[in-house]
Order: structure tokens, then C-alpha cells, then sequence
């Protein structure tokens, strides 16, 4: 008898439901339909091709051009009790084949395959000689021939079509506008009618955005109150920095280890290997880090710098929290960043239309930064994707700024830039406005003009919080020509008239950030912490013994579930979301004697 796909789910897999569409796409697979899947990371697009897989009759063949994946993927179906396997460059002639053995005798109930050792004859040979239950194409959007992503071997994947045409093809990307859809649906001649196309929106991420005042402090803060023990990625703008902060942090008692391309490729392989195998390694990266990294239990991704667009900003953030679990997206910010993104740009190469674009895009960012509404709806907005209402995960959800008409110190802030002939920038502008006595005001007269000490009202940080808003709001400009001055747009007109008034979002003074009454860490209740530290260090003990990633044996989600629900036997165990029958059989003893250990210490 065959089992039926929620039977597979609950018993191989251990979820007691299917998320979001993923039971619509496993019911049209299993029915031999094609599909074209669109699910963001950490949707659950694995899922929608393994149950397929194991429910049809023969064995499913996943195409992936992520080699060093392959391994950690079969060792994760392993590990549930599916017979798994992969071909690719990696193996030695006898490693081969000894898989094709087991293949021919039908013993491997799901493939990996790299691209370019699928479309060989060999392979395909291979393949026409057993039954195969479906083609998933992982990474779809590799198709693409404009895409970033473009491999040649993608455009060769036709022949499944025409070899296999009664086999269904399901192709699954995180990543498609509707042109590269179009593209993967004609290049693997998917049937136009099986397209599911989920949406762009991580709920699972809190986006939280602050405000630079002493970034380390605040950053450390951050990790040594909600994140200790996390693994984790600090992004920051420069080589140098990277070093020094990883360097810091290091000193800090954090296991920090520096990713750029300028270290010696081994280096950075190490360190890599480091962040996917272990607990709680926080890689500090440029954003040469990151393309294929798969790790599921990513906590947090923070920026210590502004990034320069707001797609580069959701993919790194992206990175977050594959795995479901609660994850938090930090990023400092602050003028001098915009500054100098603004000057790196005008001296990139590129026509003037070209960093014309670039330059809205970089406002784009600094317009999310300073917006006062809900985050994500903002993100979701700029991919055309609409959310109703606030999403009650963002900083500004969560803690709402307030406003404050602020006509008069923008009338001020204006006519100060004018007066003082748009040639400087933020910081000259506001001593003027607060009447200091510096050798440059001094030295340019701006202590006759009639702005002069007009502003003495309002502190500095107010200040600063006025220039950056009316930046956003398009009410002045940087010129990219001088250094950072700044200049007035045709939007000031009105205001200066008097004939417009304007509200902006209160300047809030950096505070200490929340939770740290120091109830939760890593999301989980302090009076569990010793617990969930015991799990993780067992959890590494039996990965290191398999010689497995740790997110192998249980995900983080799984090991909070245990820690709230506290199973005191096989079948309270089943019940946790993540433990399915092979899990069970071989963990349940180890993790119920742990969690009974606990227990008794606790009353
Ligand atoms: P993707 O490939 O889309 O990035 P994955 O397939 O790796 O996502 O799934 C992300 C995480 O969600 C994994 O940890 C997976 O075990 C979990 N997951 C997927 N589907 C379900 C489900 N129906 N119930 C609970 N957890 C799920
Ligand atoms: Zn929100």
C-alpha cells in the first residue's frame, strides 16, 4: 500500500500540516502535472518535490547547481530514513559507480544531480533504465539567460522534455520576476496552467532599523541581550572594516570570523566551513558573502553599514532565518553613510543615467530608514506586492513613532541652505542654525546672516533627524560634484512660501534596545536557557558524530518546540513538529532523558 502525502509528511517528516500552498503543489506533482514554484526562502520548497517524490512510483531526481549543498541535503534525507543519494563532479569513479548500482536496483528513492552530469549521455542512459517518479529543477531562475545567476548547462535541461515526457518537471526558484518566469516556463516547456507563485514576505523577520549613534555599543548590546549563542552575519561596507570589527568582536567574547574577497581563498573557505558546521559562529562579511549559503539557523543578519539598494538589502537580510524560526534583521544608519555611498557612486564608472538609477535606489533605502509606517509593508510595496494592513513585526509596528509639526525649523532648515549658497553640507548648516562659534563659520561670515543662531531651540541630533527627513522626502538634495553639500529642490518652494506645512517623525534618542529586561535570549525564556544550551551541545555531539550539520539532527524550531511542550515520552515526542518516525527511533531516548533531567532540577 502506498502511503498518502500527509502520511508522508507527518510520519517521514514529522510537520503535522502542509504550509501555505505547499499541499496544493504536492497534489498537482503527485497527479503528474508540471508546476512552476515561486516561494521565498524558508517557504518550504524542498517539500514540494520530496513528497512527490516518495509518493509517486520510481525514484524523483532533483537538479541543483549547488554542489557543495548536495551532501548536507542527502544527509538530511538520511537522516529521516530516505534513501538518498548525488552525482556530481565530487565523486571518484568507484563512489560512482557504486551509486549507479544502487540506482539500477532501485534503491535510491531521491537523486541530486548537478546540471551539467544530468544532460550527459551516460546520464541520461541511466535514467531511461529505471522508472522516475518526477524532475524537480531547484534554482529555476539559472534558466534565465539574463539573470545574474545564468548557467549554460540550465539551457540544456530542454531535453527532459523531450526524453521524459510523461515524467512531470516541477521547477522551483525564490527568485522571478515575471519575465524570468516566462523564461523557465519556455525553456523546460512547463504546462502554463500549474504556476504558484507565493510572494515575496519573510514573516518570520523582524526588520528593525536604527539609527547610528555608537554602532558597536549598540551592536553589542543587541547580541550579548537577544542573540547570545546565535550564528549569525554582520555585513559591513569595507575590507577593513570587516577585519577590524570581526577583530573586536572576537575580544568581545564572540566567535567572530572575518569573509572577504581579499583573504586567501583557503581562509575563507575555513571560516565558511566554520559558520555552516558549528553553533554560534557570528561571520563578520562584506557582501562577497552569502551567494548559496544554505545555512537554515541563521538568527540574525545585522548592518553596521547602509546598503546601497533595497534589493541587496532584502537578499542579505534574506539570509535570516530559513528555517521559519523567529529572526531579526538590524541595520545602523546614518548620514555619513549616504555620503559616502553618494561619493562612491559619482566616481564609479557608468553614464550619468545609469548612476542616475543607482541614486534612486540608494534614496529608496534611505526613505526606508526613515520612514514612520510599517517596514515590511514598505518592502513588500517596492516588489509590487501589497500587505494591508502593518505586519506587527517591524520596529515601527511595534514601537510607533511619534510626529511633530515641524513647518517652522524646516522653514529655517531651508532658508539657512539657501543663504549659506548650497555650498555646504548637514554639519556646517546646523552650527549656523545653532549659532556656534567655529573658525569656518568665522571665516565665511555666516555669523552676520540672518539664520544665524535662528535654531538654538532644538538640539543637534533634532537637527540632523530635520536634514535627514526632508533628504527622504525629496526636499533636498546632495551634490554630488561638491562635498556633500547640499542643495534645494524645486518641493521647497511651497514650504518656503509659506504655503505648505510639514510633519515629521520625532527624533527618538538611541535608546537601550527592547527585551532587555533580559527576559528572552535567542528567543527563548531565560529560566530555559540552561536547557536549551544542554540541547544544542547534544544536538552537536550526535551532528559531529554523524559528521553532519547540527540543523540535521533537529532544527532550532524543533528544539523550542521540546523546550514549550517538555515530551515525557515516544508519544508526547511525535507530537513535536520536526520529529517524525526515524527521528524518533533514533534521538527520542537521548533528548527525553535531557529534557526529564531539566525537569526535575526546575521544581
Ligand atoms: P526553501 O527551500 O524554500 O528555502 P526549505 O524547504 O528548506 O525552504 O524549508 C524551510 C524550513 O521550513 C525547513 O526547516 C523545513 O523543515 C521547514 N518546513 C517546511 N515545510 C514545513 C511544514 N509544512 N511544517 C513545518 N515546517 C516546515
Ligand atoms: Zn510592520
Amino acid at each position: 500500500m502506498t502511503q498518502t502525502s500527509l502520511e508522508i509528511l507527518q510520519h517521514t517528516f514529522g510537520y503535522d500540516a502542509f504550509r501555505g500552498r505547499q499541499g496544493d503543489i504536492v497534489d498537482a506533482v503527485v497527479e503528474g502535472q508540471n508546476a512552476l514554484v515561486v516561494m521565498p526562502t524558508g517557504g518550504g520548497k524542498s517539500l514540494c518535490f520530496q513528497i512527490p517524490a516518495l509518493e509517486r512510483q520510481g525514484m524523483g531526481v532533483v537538479v541543483s547547481p549547488l554542489i557543495a549543498l548536495m551532501q548536507d541535503q542527502v544527509s538530511a534525507l538520511s537522516a529521516l530514513g530516505v534513501n538518498a543519494a548525488f552525482l556530481n563532479s565530487s565523486l571518484d569513479m568507484y563512489q560512482l559507480n557504486e551509486i549507479e548500482e544502487l540506482i539500477r536496483a532501485g534503491e535510491i528513492h531521491i537523486l541530486y544531480v548537478a546540471p551539467e552530469r544530468l544532460v550527459q549521455p551516460r546520464t541520461i542512459e541511466l535514467l531511461k533504465a529505471v522508472q522516475i517518479s518526477v524532475f524537480a529543477i531547484d534554482e529555476a531562475h539559472c534558466v534565465a539567460q539574463w539573470g545574474h545567476d545564468f548557467r549554460a548547462d540550465y539551457l540544456r535541461l530542454n531535453v527532459l522534455a523531450q526524453v521524459f515526457p510523461h515524467v512531470p518537471r516541477v521547477a522551483l526558484t525564490a527568485t522571478a520576476d515575471s519575465r524570468t518566469q516566462e523564461e523557465i516556463v519556455n525553456r523546460l516547456q512547463l504546462d502554463q496552467n500549474a504556476q504558484f507563485i507565493c510572494g515575496f514576505d519573510r514573516p518570520n523577520i523582524e526588520y528593525r532599523i536604527r539609527l547610528k549613534a555608537n554602532p558597536r555599543k549598540q551592536l553589542l548590546h543587541f547580541l550579548s541581550t537577544e542573540q547570545s549563542g546565535s550564528a549569525g552575519i554582520v555585513y559591513c561596507l569595507s575590507r577593513r572594516k570587516v577585519d577590524d570589527v570581526a577583530i573586536w568582536l572576537k575580544g568581545e567574547g564572540f566567535d567572530a570570523l572575518p569573509y572577504h574577497a581579499g583573504m586567501p581563498a583557503r581562509d575563507r573557505q575555513q571560516n565558511q566551513a566554520r559558520f555552516l558546521r558549528e553553533e554560534g559562529v557570528v561571520m563578520v562579511a562584506t557582501i562577497a558573502f552569502g551567494m548559496g549559503i544554505d545555512k537554515p539557523n541563521v538568527r540574525f543578519v545585522a548592518h553596521l553599514d547602509m546598503p546601497k539598494s533595497i534589493e541587496a538589502y532584502y537578499q542579505e537580510t534574506g539570509r535570516a532565518g530559513r528555517d521559519g524560526d523567529a529572526s531579526t534583521a538590524l541595520m545602523f544608519y546614518g548620514m555619513e553613510d549616504v555620503v559616502k555611498l553618494t561619493q562612491m557612486l559619482a566616481k564609479s564608472e557608468g553614464n550619468e543615467q545609469h548612476k542616475m538609477h543607482e541614486r534612486q535606489r540608494l534614496n529608496a533605502v534611505l526613505g526606508l530608514c526613515e520612514m514612520t509606517a510599517c517596514r515590511r509593508q514598505a518592502l513588500l510595496r517596492y516588489f509590487g506586492e501589497v500587505l494591508e494592513t502593518g505586519c506587527g513585526n517591524c520596529d515601527n509596528c511595534i514601537n510607533p513613532p511619534a510626529t511633530w509639526d515641524a513647518t517652522e525649523a524646516v522653514r529655517k532648515a531651508l532658508s539657512c541652505v539657501y543663504r549659506t549658497g548650497q555650498r555646504f553640507g548637514a554639519a556646517h548648516v546646523i552650527d549656523v542654525l545653532r549659532g556656534s562659534e567655529n573658525e569656518k563659520i568665522r571665516q565665511f561670515g555666516h555669523n552676520s546672516l540672518s539664520t544665524y543662531g535662528l535654531g538654538k531651540d532644538l538640539s543637534v541630533d533634532v537637527w540632523r533627524s530635520v536634514f535627514r527627513q526632508l533628504m527622504v522626502l525629496g526636499h533636498l538634495d546632495i551634490d554630488v560634484g561638491g562635498f556633500g553639500s547640499l542643495l534645494l529642490t524645486e518641493k521647497c518652494r511651497s514650504i518656503l512660501r509659506g504655503e505648505e506645512s510639514i510633519q515629521l517623525s520625532e527624533y527618538i534618542k538611541t535608546k537601550p534596545e527592547r527585551k532587555s529586561s533580559k527576559k528572552f535570549v535567542a528567543d527563548v525564556a531565560m529560566e530555559d536557557q540552561a536547557l536549551w544550551n544542554a540541547m544544542r551541545r547534544c544536538r552537536k555531539e550526535l551532528a559531529d558524530e554523524d559528521n553532519v550539520p547540527p540543523y540535521v539532527v533537529f532544527s532550532d524550531a524543533t528544539l523550542k518546540e521540546m523546550i514549550v511542550k517538555r515530551p515525557m515520552n515516544d508519544s508526547e515526542f511525535l507530537c513535536v513538529s520536526g520529529v517524525g518516525d526515524k527521528k524518533l527511533e533514533k534521538y527520542g531516548e537521548i533528548f527525553l532523558e535531557l529534557i526529564r533531567e531539566y525537569e526535575y532540577q526546575d521544581s
